[in-house]
């Protein structure tokens, strides 16, 4: 467990909005989960921030983000998408390497320098995991044709268009097992285990569900 000190306020609002993003409810003990606190801390963290207007706790227990929080939850993400974007595209990091890296560096980065960073990357563009800002809602991107690896089709073929990075032991998982943004793969059997068997140009691998549900895929074979 990490020490609550280190989960600053910022954390504890971007995890919400990308949760909210994502079309999920947020409850005290799913943040505790995500950033790996105590109970104990996310209700004095919580208490925090509803006193500084950044969240209101429903009578349901689902915590939900001010427009104040909100704002700051978005600048925060942005941050860090800008920065996986600087480690990637100039300093060349792999994907699989960077997320711990942005969490540290998003909270240190001055006005100044994220001027410069929007000057030098653009808007708008992706971030070595495929995503953008905010996560997108799994309706959207159902829309799109897009499927996560584990609804994936058998005896289709698909390409990886992003990851879900909260948790950077599975992008080094994923990675191990030789899948990443832009990987070509073909789906073998969905098993009854929930596992799913699929066929990389590397050789053959299993994946669990949690793996699975991380891996957003469109068909085809093309890059
Ligand atoms: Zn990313």
């Amino acid at each position: 467990m990490k020490d609550s000190i280190a989960v600053s306020k910022e954390n504890y609002l971007k995890a919400i909005l990308e949760a909210d993003a994502e079309g999920r409810q947020v409850f005290p003990a799913t943040l505790a989960h995500w950033l790996e606190v105590s109970a104990p801390a996310v209700t004095m963290a919580l208490k925090r921030l509803k006193r500084d207007g950044y969240v209101e706790v429903g009578a349901d227990g689902i915590v939900r983000l001010t427009e104040k929080g909100r704002e700051t939850a978005y600048h925060t993400a942005l941050r860090h998408h800008l920065i996986e974007r600087m480690l990637s595209e100039i300093f060349g990091m792999e994907w699989y390497e960077i997320h711990e890296e942005a969490e540290r560096l998003e909270h240190a980065v001055s006005p100044a320098f994220e001027a410069k960073l929007r000057e030098r990357l653009g808007e708008g563009g992706a971030c070595p995991h495929g995503n953008a800002v905010l996560p997108e809602n799994p309706a959207e991107r159902k829309c799109r044709g897009e499927v996560p690896l584990s609804e994936a089709l058998p005896g289709q073929h698909y390409v990886v268009t992003s990851l879900q990075e909260r948790d950077p032991q599975l992008l080094l998982f994923l990675h191990r097992n030789g899948i990443g943004p832009s990987k070509q793969l073909c789906v073998l059997s969905q098993n009854y285990d929930q596992t799913v068997s699929i066929q990389l140009h590397g050789g053959d691998s299993i994946l669990g569900r949690p793996a699975a549900e991380a891996v957003w895929l469109r068909p085809g074979t093309d890059k």
